[in-house]
């Protein structure tokens, strides 16, 4: 009997090695992508906001779908291959490979949050955001958005009346003509596109198409669709504001989304075959990097004064706009910037209850300085996405932080090409 079984064990042993031998480190993370890809694309089944774009191979597509959300089983299968990944993050010896690894354990952990929430079961807006987008944005009280408002105060004409009334008279005056929207939009991206392509060279088959819709809670979306295209949409339920032409033109498009997911497609997914990469949970860390860089997109290609250049020479023209008052509303649009971190808080009022709808939407209008008709979005938007509001500014602010003042385009092309961890953007 003892020989017998000494013989199983060793052929076992013999057998594990063998397989060892042949499965590299680098083949067993590949088993796990595309675990991480299947488990994904099933959550995506039920959580029709979960992909935001999917480019891999059909064959990791779910064949089947339960007539309920399995929470249970999905909970279960991200805990298990986050433990698998971790053991072998632990004992790998290429450090590529455990990036890898981390990078996929991080998106893990927010598959198991949106999961949770996708049932209604809550934490608090901190927790929230840290498991889902890997950062905790800073708490500011109603007194810092007070200080920049008074600083609004001494800067709009009309002294005396409530500032975001002033705001409002000025920036009506540069609301696109709806007639002019394509035009404008169409201008507006092929110059973001020229200066992206001073910095970059893009797969030659890159594209993108416009579309203009409506019913939406976004101002701007990119789809991306693989293979270097995006559908971009823009939001026609609003105003649309001159300056939003070339912010929705380098955030949606170029060096922003379109350009961030063409660099992971070609460099990641293509050239080196990592097909995570291949799925992109909305609800995920890289969800900061890809806000975050997107809207510092818009000030890496029109740096300075450039933005108010462009548009006062170009773009306020196309619309038959007079350029009266445009150093003045550059100057509060710098100041509604900073303002922006007052969205968070009102998702963290709505979310924890602390703030009524009315409360929130005086906010809005008052220290976000939306107009009504945007305020109203704005909350259905934070309804839909709650704290995904946090990757727009503290997104920013890291990422800003991260590129430094000097070889701007070249850091950022590598932030745009790696997998990089939100935890390491503050490093
Ligand atoms: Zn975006």
């Amino acid at each position: 009997m003892q020989a017998k079984f000494l013989f199983v064990t060793i052929i076992l042993f013999a057998s594990c090695n063998y397989n060892s031998d042949k499965q590299t480190e680098q083949q067993k993370l590949n088993a796990l992508a595309e675990k991480y890809v299947r488990l994904g694309l099933t959550i995506g089944q039920y959580d029709t906001d979960f992909v935001d774009a999917y480019y891999g191979p059909d064959s990791l597509r779910p064949k089947t779908k339960s007539a309920t959300f399995p929470k249970d089983s999905l909970l279960a299968s991200v805990d298990i291959l986050k433990a698998e990944l971790g053991t072998l993050a632990e004992n790998v010896s290429n450090d590529t490979t455990r990036i890898r690894a981390n990078w996929i354990i991080q998106q893990l952990t927010a598959f198991g949050r949106r999961i949770r929430i996708f049932t209604g079961e809550l934490k608090p807006f901190d927790e929230e955001s840290i498991e889902l987008f890997g950062v905790t944005a800073p708490v500011y009280p109603e007194a810092h958005f007070k200080t920049l408002i008074s600083s609004l105060d001494s800067l709009l004409p009309g002294k005396g009346g409530p500032v975001p009334d002033r705001f409002q008279r000025l920036a009506n005056k540069f609301i696109i003509p709806k007639d002019k929207l394509d035009t404008v939009f169409r201008t507006a991206i092929a110059e973001a596109r020229k200066r992206t392509l001073e910095h970059y060279q893009l797969p030659a088959q890159e594209n993108f198409s416009l579309e203009y819709v409506t019913g939406k809670s976004w101002s701007g979306y990119n789809w991306y669709k693989g293979n270097y295209n995006s559908l971009i949409q823009i939001s026609e339920d609003l105003q649309i504001f001159i300056e939003k032409a070339i912010d929705l033109a380098c955030h949606e498009g170029y060096p922003g989304h379109h350009v961030y997911n063409m660099m992971l497609e070609k460099n990641l997914y293509r050239d080196r075959g990592w097909v995570e990469i291949s799925l992109y949970p909305l609800f995920s860390p890289q969800s900061l990097i890809a806000e975050g860089s997107a809207n510092y997109g818009i000030e890496l290609a029109f740096p300075g004064t450039e933005k108010n250049i462009y548009t006062r020479n170009v773009l306020l023209p196309l619309a038959g706009l007079d350029s009266t008052g445009l150093d003045l509303y550059f100057k509060a649009l710098a100041i509604k910037g900073e303002l922006n971190y007052s969205r968070n808080e009102v998702a963290r009022g709505l979310l924890s209850g602390s703030m009524t709808e009315d409360e929130a939407l005086r906010w809005l209008m008052d220290y976000t300085l939306l107009n009504k008709e945007s305020a109203i979005k704005s909350i259905s938007f934070i309804r839909n996405n709650r704290s995904y509001v946090i990757n727009y500014n503290y997104g920013l602010d890291l990422v800003k932080k991260y590129i430094g003042d000097r070889a701007r385009w070249e850091k950022f092309g590598a932030l745009l090409s790696n997998p990089i961890t939100p935890d390491s953007l503050s490093k």
